[in-house]
């Protein structure tokens, strides 16, 4: 059965960037993503980027529906209850880590994970907590993990979509990472899930032509 994850991916990303971002083939030299433009057209106030120290208190939308108090450390960056993005200050000037940032939190939004408020008084009904996220600190394998895995997973997607990929990979990461400009690293981990995706579209291709053959020997 295809799975639904990797589908679900597939119809986003080709959804966000058929509408904001610049036409793509084979011929182009910027592969580049616009995910500003996307974060913004997905209610993320992402211009000019908010840095914040991680001494100070803020008040921010956690992936379990809550608004917490408390300090940005443990995340590179969360969404403030006006749709701002926040990022800790230390990936300052860091455009590869900034660009990730913003992807994953915009898939964090994507994939529900986080629901932002239509407008600034509606969110009078988000529970209001002090900072007891330590229970994903504490458990990293919890449901917060999961989400958090996900949310990386769908950011690289957006920012190095596979169909893009595949007419840079003979080029070096350093390379590559520079024209998607992400971290080189990124580029590591998204030939490794490429390669995954890929099987899977293809396995769910192959039992596709097989379903109704397996449907007809079993009427017959
Ligand atoms: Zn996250």
């Amino acid at each position: 059965m295809l799975n639904y994850k990797i589908a679900n991916f597939d119809r986003i990303v080709s959804n966000l960037l058929s509408k904001y971002d610049k036409p793509y083939n084979y011929a182009s030299v910027d592969p580049s993503v616009d995910i500003y433009r996307m974060a913004e057209a997905n209610g993320l106030k992402v211009r000019p980027i908010q840095f914040v120290s991680p001494k100070k208190k803020i008040t921010f939308l956690e992936t379990d529906g809550t608004l917490t108090e408390g300090s940005i450390r443990g995340n590179h960056a969360v969404i403030m209850e006006d749709g701002t993005v926040v990022m800790d200050e230390q990936d300052r000037g860091n455009e590869g880590q900034i660009r990730f940032n913003i992807a994953h939190e915009l898939a964090h939004v994507l994939l529900e994970h986080i629901k932002l408020p239509a407008d600034c008084n509606a969110n009078v009904g988000l529970s209001r907590r002090k900072r007891p996220s330590l229970i994903a600190k504490v458990f990293p394998f919890s449901k917060y993990r999961k989400k958090e895995e996900e949310a990386d997973h769908l950011a690289a997607n957006l920012l190095v979509p596979a169909y893009r990929f595949q007419f840079w990979e003979d080029k070096a990461d350093e390379e590559v990472a520079k024209v998607f400009k992400v971290d080189p690293k990124c580029i590591k981990k998204r030939q490794r899930e490429i390669r995954d995706e890929l099987t899977e579209l293809k396995a769910a291709v192959i039992q596709n032509i097989d379903a109704p053959n397996a449907k007809l020997s079993a009427v017959s």
